[in-house]
């Protein structure tokens, strides 16, 4: 497309009170993120990232400043192809729909994606991470980021959760929820989905009985059970897998970070697919 027609397509902003900037910033509280099935991830790498991994954008917003810049002039053109809008906003705007003052130059407004459980049917080498009741956005951002850093499948998230679209969530994952599918379901879906999945549910569990560096994680799929932060995993949730595993533990904590317990599990079980550094 040509520059000409391309900033055509641009629409200035630098008013709060335009109304798609209002509809933006309300993207900060889950009810309009749900309203509208909508979500915003801040910054150049995030934005290409996604839009390179098939997701719908549906607004671009970039900074004044960034008018001419080959890159962004790249997104806007795509954004536009998409059937997207793109907006050239004053930084004063740029910090109100990012709540920032040092806010990104590129926010683009994305699409929600759901995997849906039932048609999850884990293989052999797959590792899918079910992650009970979490709270905290960034134990969530960052348990998928470690998930796309070990090539696990994906995320289902059990019960009440955390938004894996808040902008905290969002942030903290780097970009990495782009890459890893996310489902939810309720703990009875969950259950359900369980009986029907060929696969070994681990359980981790402060009161385990097994360590975890014993298990053979090779054997068949594994779905990874992690606990809710202040509670842990709940007796009906921990009956249902097929081992609990715990992580030794010196020195005076009383358990590990949700997020870390997580990593180090996933790197346990992740071991045999994971190439040496150094060695071919
Ligand atoms: N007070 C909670 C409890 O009693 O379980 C602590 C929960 S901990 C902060 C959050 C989750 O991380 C746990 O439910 C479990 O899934 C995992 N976790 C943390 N430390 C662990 C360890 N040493 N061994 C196994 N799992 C652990």
């Amino acid at each position: 497309m040509s520059d000409n027609r391309r900033v055509g397509q641009v629409k200035e902003v630098t008013s709060l009170s335009n109304p798609i900037v209002k509809d933006i910033r309300a993207l900060a509280m889950k009810k309009f993120r749900d309203q509208q099935n909508a979500f915003m991830a801040e910054g150049l790498k995030l934005v290409i990232d996604a839009l390179d991994l098939g997701w719908t954008i549906r607004t671009l917003v970039f900074a004044k400043a960034q008018r001419g810049n080959p890159t962004v002039e790249k997104i806007a053109a795509r954004t536009v192809a998409a059937g997207g809008l793109v907006l050239e906003a004053s930084e004063k705007v740029l910090g109100a729909i990012t709540r920032r003052d040092n806010p990104q130059m590129v926010v683009g407004v994305f699409q929600q994606r759901w995997a849906a459980l039932k048609d999850i049917r884990p293989a052999d080498g797959d590792v899918w991470i079910a992650l009970d009741r979490v709270r905290d956005p960034g134990n969530l951002g960052t348990v998928i980021r470690t998930a796309d850093a070990v090539g696990a499948k994906g995320v289902i998230l059990v019960g009440e959760t955390t938004d894996p679209f808040s902008v905290e969530t969002v942030r903290a994952t780097m970009g990495s929820v782009f890459a890893v599918p996310v489902a939810r379901a309720g703990v009875e879906a969950f259950l359900a989905w369980r009986k029907g999945v060929q696969a070994t549910f681990v359980g981790t569990h402060l009161k385990g009985s097994v360590d975890y560096r014993t298990v053979d994680y090779a054997k068949r799929p594994v779905v990874l059970v992690m606990g809710n932060e202040q509670q842990g995993l709940p007796d009906e949730l921990a009956a249902s897998c097929d081992a609990l595993i715990r992580i030794p533990q010196a020195g005076r904590a009383d358990s590990l970070n949700l997020a870390v317990a997580t990593g180090v599990a996933l790197y346990e079980i992740r071991r045999h697919a994971l190439p040496v550094v150094g060695k071919d």
